[in-house]
């Protein structure tokens, strides 16, 4: 069975029995309740990494007031099965007090800015600090050579390239793509808080980000673009934060050719979802 450690001496120990080997460690973050998306970081993590340290931990700082911190799903058990059979080596399972002894309301925040002040950073305020003073945390912990991080989310990894760069974190950073299912639908633990009803209609997000690509392809104005795709959601009983085209650093493009991201983060009833796909034009 895959040890779980839940006390940071004991992390420490094992991680540094592993350095004095030479070994290389690979971390993926991730907040539990684990899907194939997950487990494709974990297997990533292995291909650059001699031992892989899965954390498993439900960051409050990066919840807001009104958001799913309580009854985000909490499934330690199975999580550890999933893990071993990915080939993970130890989970880290961090009590809210290993991981903020001052308590979440005394810790050092970090704050990246910029990039936070966009897209979900103005949806959800506060909750990217949240992310790199979890991350910042994770990292001081483990000591990870390489990390495992989901373009699922694409402006976190925006938001982790730059903190690790200006704090000049040792981690070599792995971006692993987006796992679907078969009709699209990006994995997501929120998904379980979909209706039958409401998973029905839930890959129109998908559908919508290959609209965009096809419709910016095809000439359209990124404003006409970003209309077409509002309309899309709506019209299938989204409520829209955001759908948009921005170049690969998030900022609206100024040349009408080069790389570029879809990006959509809509409510389904009470469950909010997002996803996003690269594309050149
Ligand atoms: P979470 O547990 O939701 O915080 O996610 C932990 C990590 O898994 C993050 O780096 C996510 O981007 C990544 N992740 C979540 N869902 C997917 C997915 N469907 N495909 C790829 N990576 C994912």
């Amino acid at each position: 069975m895959i040890e779980t450690v839940t006390g940071l001496p004991a992390l420490r120990a094992r991680v540094s029995a592993w350095k004095r080997e030479g070994l290389r460690v690979g971390l993926v973050p991730t907040m539990g309740n684990l899907h194939a998306g997950h487990f494709s970081l974990v297997k990533l993590a292995r291909e650059h990494a001699d031992r892989v340290v899965a954390s498993v931990f439900v960051n409050p700082t990066q919840f807001g007031p009104n958001e799913d911190f309580d009854r985000y799903p909490r499934t330690p058990e199975a999580d550890a099965a999933g893990l071993e059979a990915a080939g993970c080596d130890l989970v880290w399972l961090p009590s809210v007090e290993q991981m903020y002894p001052f308590g979440a309301d005394n810790a050092v925040r970090m704050r990246v800015p910029g990039i936070t002040d966009v897209l979900d950073g103005a949806h959800r305020p506060g909750h990217f600090d949240g992310v790199v003073t979890v991350v910042s945390r994770l990292f001081n912990q483990v000591l990870p050579d390489v990390a495992a991080f989901g373009r699922k989310d694409y402006q976190q990894l925006a938001v982790i390239r730059y903190f690790v760069r200006d704090l000049a974190f040792p981690v070599e950073l792995l971006p692993a793509d987006i796992v679907r299912e078969a009709d699209g639908l990006a994995l997501s633990s929120r998904n379980q808080y979909l209706s039958a009803e409401e998973r029905v209609v839930a890959p129109t997000i998908h559908r919508t980000l290959l609209a965009m690509r096809e419709s910016a392809q095809a000439g359209t104005p990124r404003a006409g673009v970003e209309a077409q795709a509002r309309a899309m959601l709506e019209g299938a009983g989204f409520v829209v934060d955001y759908a948009v085209v921005r170049d690969r650093q998030l900022a609206e493009p100024e040349d009408s050719r080069g790389d570029r991201v879809a990006l959509i983060a809509a409510r389904l009833g009470a469950t909010r979802l997002i996803d996003n796909l690269e594309f050149t034009l």
